[in-house]
């Protein structure tokens, strides 16, 4: 596949990981935060390598946290892709948090994700759409 020399998008992919949509559905056991990075991190990696294209991940803190996750990650920075952080706890009520307390989730997240990837994250994307949901009208 050819790709033109001046990106016309930018493509980037949320680790939302198996704890995650366990903790938001109120399901037994996501503190133990399951997790399938091991299964789908070298499936994305050997698929965006196929295609040729580096994208941004963007990492939940408290995987980089797990020892379990680490491999995956850092294999995530080793193909190429730029590392983004995606908070610590994936709350999807981040906005309700006071600045204090989303300055430390952030600073917590970007200290883990850094450790374990060797990569310093530029980018933030809250969970869900945590940022979004003050201005939405419903
Ligand atoms: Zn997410």
């Amino acid at each position: 596949m050819k790709h033109p020399k001046n990106p016309i998008a930018s493509l980037s992919l949320d680790l939302d990981n198996q704890w995650s949509y366990l903790k938001i559905h109120g399901d037994p056991d996501w503190d133990q935060f399951p997790s399938y990075l091991n299964l789908m991190v070298p499936r994305a990696l050997e698929i965006f390598r196929e295609l040729n294209l580096t994208i941004t991940f963007f990492i939940v803190g408290q995987d980089a946290a797990l020892e379990k996750n680490s491999s995956a990650l850092r294999s995530i920075a080793l193909a190429g892709h730029e590392i983004g952080n995606h908070s610590f706890h994936h709350e999807s009520w981040l906005h309700l948090y006071s600045e204090a307390e989303i300055e430390q989730e952030i600073a917590i997240a970007e200290e883990h994700i850094e450790r374990v990837t060797g990569q310093h994250p530029v980018g933030f994307r809250g969970p869900a759409t945590a940022f979004l949901l003050p201005f939405l009208k419903f």
